[in-house]
């Protein structure tokens, strides 16, 4: 058990973090937040916007609220464990944390093979005609349609947490791994 700070609309709250988030009611009845965080993060935001909206100056924001905030900003700080494919140099290669989506006739692809860490020389590398770098965090999935947001939310979970089937314990002590400064 930790406690964390959680800022929501610019004040802190202090979180007791004991654990996941598992919705018990609704559409999502079963599921955790850490789960959903890569199956269908849209929904999240969705919820968590909701809640912002409502919640009236003053007020205490609920459990489901705090998760949402910690979570969101732990996605934004989370590391992927990952070597850099464009690393070139011997020694130890650095971890991904940027991925290339190239864009044509309507779709977009990405994958392992594109994807680099933060130098600018693997970046140079990895970008090709008609492809966009973003960093490796959550927030950057607010740029593709929701589907597109399920397919990279995968991919996601391929680089942070490795392949196989999506562990909520271990997504959830990845989540608590994150240090924002
Ligand atoms: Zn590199």
């Amino acid at each position: 058990m930790a406690l964390v700070n959680v800022v929501i609309k610019g004040s802190n709250f202090p979180y007791e973090l004991s654990g996941p988030y598992m919705f018990k009611s609704g559409k999502k009845a079963g599921q955790s937040v850490e789960a959903l965080m890569f199956a269908d993060h849209g929904y999240l935001v969705y919820l968590k916007n909701i809640a912002d909206k409502n919640m009236a100056s003053g007020s205490l924001p609920n459990r489901l609220h705090l998760h949402l905030a910690w979570v969101m900003r732990a996605g934004e700080f989370i590391k992927s464990s990952e070597e850099c494919p464009y690393c070139s140099y011997d020694g130890e290669r650095k971890k991904v944390e940027m991925f290339s989506v190239r864009y044509s006739y309507g779709g977009c692809s990405y994958g392992h093979r594109f994807t680099c860490c933060n130098e600018d020389e693997c970046k140079y590398r990895v970008l090709e005609e008609k492809s966009k770098l973003f960093p490796l965090k959550f927030s950057s999935l607010a740029y593709f349609s929701n589907a597109e947001q399920k397919r990279l939310g995968a991919f996601f979970k391929d680089l942070f947490l490795g392949s196989g089937r999506l562990d909520t314990k271990k997504a959830f002590e990845l989540f608590s791994s994150a240090n924002p400064l």
